[in-house]
């Protein structure tokens, strides 16, 4: 069945247009489709269509999601400047900034080169888009525009057809699913999935209408026993029987189910009034129906992150066949039809429930962004991190002389952009051409310039002030990871030297320095030679150092021990499965810095502004006026990792004490991560952090802190 409609017209749009009621907002439609019809007036789409067809067709789309009006007006100027950018100025001046801005967004996605092979590439390109939309109705434009293009992809040959179809299925129905729009991506599938893959496509479609009029006749049958259960218990509602997206049973038998055994093919759905009604309704159906346990799925308590709400239960209906029944009001079906756009629909609207409504699709798009982020599997944690500072900074978009996107934060250089497409680009890297001109190379891109890196194969790498002239950490880390390299080299040759040198001045032979050479690795916990001529090298310690702790200098080796053992940076762990947040099982978590809970605390989640959940400990005063934004949280039973933590150590002398301190850590289980003494007149304080298994060892270990001599105060610090 063809969906597009190649004889719209604009009084079929205006008909659809009833939700709106402002006669201003409805001559400025109007006004919009005048605007794009003069334009494209002449111009054909590849169909032989009059080009207008297709604005008229995405906004008609648009209209289905009751979009506002000026997303209907941008939907129909959007292809308008494909051709002529110099329009951009003409519809500022005719329809404002904000139907302009639309305009731009939904171009300056249209631009982007979005193919893809490997999922981590694709997952970007997802999160890419997302990013370069500030406003979330681009995307719903976007949604609308390749919908009508996919409607019409017959027109296209098959390399493109294949191309298209992937593409929309990568990038586009995950970001109509993260938004709920169901009515969207379910179209959008089924017509990638007719082009992507026609042959399962087809098979699936003759085996569905072999099988229609037996299913049809039990479905109705079905429909007509529950309604009479439902009646007798005078519960109003309305029964409609329904068909599986082609799609979702492809995915099922690419999963390896035969198609016999895919029995949600027989599938009713009940509308009621309430939310009571709902469940009422499921209590009534499997009194009479026996449900299979495992299948049942109560969305309604815990709607999905798309805000899909909607009680799922499959049943031995009639004959012993099995039916998926979906219960749900009819207020939870206009949201999984509508999803995040149905916050834009007029029932509510009035200047400050408008404002509202905007700011909560604002939440919304920024949770959606931050489990973009997460799907970026990446172990490492400290470039999780960074990875995440830079995506939540503004980003720019750059683009290579090919048109591949690149995003960097904003602020960065050729330099960055060099190393983000290949660190063998960037140590090669000789000169910068940014939009056909010679930059130097500290050079601040802007978005949209394209990039070209000359290299030069006999180039002798980056040069160390580059460090300071990048942005992203990726580069600063690629250039000096080669400089390491280098350098190590070099210190090795400058220790060996040094110790060398230091023996022939104390008559030392090296073989009997050999002799010693076990011990003193031991006592430095060095794991080789090289180690110990690198630390000599860049002067982490002195010959002289060395010849003391072999002539049994026990404070001088302790002190070095010490600073090796201090000498870590803090590195927190990764908390995804450590706590769990009630209702949500996919959410980036965060353990808060201030307080540093271990597990066993009694803690609190903090909803961030974008960037997933704060976990902080209940009693941290940095949470308590935030109350609506405090979400419950615990920690899971089994937690094998440690955690790290601060307290603060008040100390009347400072002789040895952080010896005695550390001392306590290594017959225990617990880690020292760093140590800050903040020493003064009267007060000896360390701030000392701990990596700890949980509170019980916490305690313990501030207890035996507590026992050593001179020791005033042992607390938790919270900053
Ligand atoms: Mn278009």
């Amino acid at each position: 069945m063809r969906k597009d409609k190649p004889n719209l017209t604009f009084e079929e749009l205006q008909e659809k247009l009833n939700y709106i009621s402002d006669v201003e907002e409805l001559e400025l439609i109007k006004k919009a489709y005048d605007f794009a019809y003069t334009k494209h007036f002449g111009e054909k789409r590849l169909t032989g269509e009059d080009y207008i067809i297709h604005p008229l067709n995405v906004a008609y789309i648009l209209t289905e999601i009751y979009s506002d009006s000026s997303t209907i007006c941008a939907s129909l100027l959007h292809d308008v400047v494909k051709k002529d950018e110099s329009l951009y100025k003409e519809i500022k001046e005719n329809f404002g900034d904000e139907i302009l801005s639309l305009v731009e967004g939904i171009n300056k996605i249209n631009k982007l080169n979005l193919v893809g092979n490997t999922e981590a590439v694709i997952s970007n390109h997802r999160k890419i888009l997302v990013g370069l939309c500030e406003d979330v109705r681009v995307i719903f434009i976007k949604l609308a525009d390749r919908l009508h293009n996919m409607r019409t992809l017959w027109v296209l040959p098959e390399v493109k057809q294949k191309e298209k179809a992937k593409e929309t299925l990568d990038i586009l129905t995950p970001i109509a699913s993260r938004l709920g729009i169901g009515s969207i991506k379910s179209e959008l599938e089924d017509l990638s999935l007719r082009y992507y893959k026609p042959d399962i496509y087809f098979e699936i479609v003759e085996n569905l209408n072999q099988s229609k009029s037996e299913r049809d006749n039990l479905v109705v049958e079905m429909k007509t026993k529950v309604s009479e259960i439902l009646n007798k218990n005078n519960i109003k509602h309305e029964i409609k029987g329904r068909a599986k997206s082609i799609y979702s049973i492809y995915k099922k038998l690419d999963k390896g189910k035969k198609f016999s055994d895919i029995y949600d093919l027989l599938a009713l759905r009940v509308f009621v009034s309430t939310k009571q009604e709902c469940y009422q309704v499921l209590g009534l159906i499997h009194s009479k129906y026996k449900p299979i346990p495992k299948r049942f799925k109560d969305y309604v308590a815990m709607p999905k992150t798309n805000m899909y709400q909607s009680l799922h239960t499959t049943v031995f209906g009639i004959d012993g066949h099995l039916f998926e029944v979906q219960i749900r009001t009819y207020e939870m079906d206009r949201v999984a039809e509508l999803g995040i756009a149905s916050h834009w629909s007029y029932k509510e609207k009035g200047s400050n429930v408008k404002a509202n409504i905007q700011n909560k699709v604002e939440q919304k798009l920024q949770f959606f962004r931050t489990i973009m982020d997460l799907k970026n599997e990446t172990n490492d944690e400290e470039s999780i991190k960074n990875i995440s500072e830079e995506v939540l900074k503004e980003s720019i978009y750059v683009f290579t002389p090919k048109g591949d996107v690149i995003e960097l934060p904003i602020g960065s250089t050729p330099i960055d952009f060099a190393y983000r497409v290949h660190s063998g680009v960037g140590d090669k890297m000789v000169g910068a051409i940014v939009n056909n001109s010679i930059v130097p190379l500290d050079y601040e891109l802007k978005d949209n310039d394209i990039i070209k890196i000359n290299t030069n194969k006999n180039s002798n790498g980056p040069s160390r002030e580059w460090i300071n002239m990048a942005k992203t950490s990726g580069a600063k880390n690629k250039i000096r990871n080669f400089f390491n390299k280098i350098d190590k080299e070099e210190y090795i040759k400058k220790g060996e030297e040094l110790l060398k040198e230091e023996l022939r001045k104390r008559k030392m032979s090296i073989n009997d320095f050999f002799e010693q050479s076990d011990k003193l690795l031991l006592d430095l916990k060095y794991v080789d030679l090289n180690e110990l001529y690198t630390s000599i090298g860049n002067n982490k310690i002195t010959v002289t150092q060395i010849f003391n702790i072999i002539n049994n200098e026990n404070k001088t080796k302790e002190e070095l021990i010490l600073n090796k053992a201090t000498n870590n940076t803090v590195i927190v762990p990764n908390a995804k499965n450590d706590i769990i947040v009630k209702g949500i099982d996919d959410i980036k978590v965060n353990i808060a810095s201030c307080c540093k809970p271990v597990p066993n605390d009694r803690i609190v989640g903090y909803i961030t502004k974008g960037n997933g959940i704060t976990v902080h400990r209940s009693i941290c005063p940095n949470i308590s006026e935030l109350e609506e934004r405090i979400i419950d949280v615990n920690w899971n039973s089994e937690i094998s990792k440690k955690y790290p933590t601060t307290i603060l150590i008040h100390a009347s002398e400072n002789k040895n004490i952080l010896l005695d301190i550390v001392s306590k850590t290594t017959s225990s289980d617990i880690t020292v991560q760093s140590i800050n003494t903040i020493a003064s007149s009267e007060n000896n304080l360390y701030e000392i952090t701990v990596l700890v298994s949980n509170k019980e060892r916490l305690i313990k270990f501030i207890n035996e802190i507590n026992s050593i001599n001179n020791i005033d105060d042992v607390e938790r610090l919270i900053k």
